[in-house]
């Protein structure tokens, strides 16, 4: 008994407050917010193991709403809409500004595809022209050419 109130105190700190009046939603947000803690405490282990500082659980869990593309976040994975627009609101201008992306999803090794922007752009590592842009960290521009590879520099750690 003990032990649940204990494993309850860290969910109701930064629970995910959505008004829902259906049961079954209040258990799915329930469990969800039990997966984040438990990785939290697991990834608190792990840096006191190693001498680190852990960061406290909201920006914990920010973090992972990034990496995710959660709206009013940097980064946008395609297919998930940056804005929640309706019918006849203009659609949201996405920044032309490059945006840092998280370095775990930079270094994650997963989707990172060089792909033709239509204008040129200063390249993140050298500042150089390039049309080249990642399909993942959307935005940034990286060289890809005989002379220099800023891209494969950019994603290695
Ligand atoms: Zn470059
Ligand atoms: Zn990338």
């Amino acid at each position: 008994m003990g032990g649940v109130d204990l494993a309850d105190m860290p969910i109701e700190l930064y629970c995910s407050n959505l008004k829902t009046r259906k049961w079954y939603m209040r258990i799915f947000y329930y469990v969800l917010d039990s997966a984040v803690v438990n990785a939290w405490l697991i990834y608190r282990r792990h840096c006191w193991q190693s001498n680190d500082q852990p960061m406290p659980l909201l920006k914990f869990k920010t973090s992972i709403a990034c990496s995710l593309g959660y709206p009013d976040t940097p980064r946008r994975r395609p297919g998930r809409p940056l804005s929640l627009e309706s019918e006849g609101n203009p659609p949201q201008t996405i920044p032309t500004q490059p945006t840092l992306t998280p370095t775990d999803v930079r270094h994650d090794g997963y989707n990172h595809f060089p792909e033709f922007g239509k204008d040129q752009e200063r390249c993140q590592i050298c500042q150089k022209k390039t049309k080249i842009l990642c399909s993942e960290c959307l935005g940034i521009a990286l060289c890809l050419v005989p002379e220099r590879n800023c891209f494969l520099s950019y994603h290695r750690k």
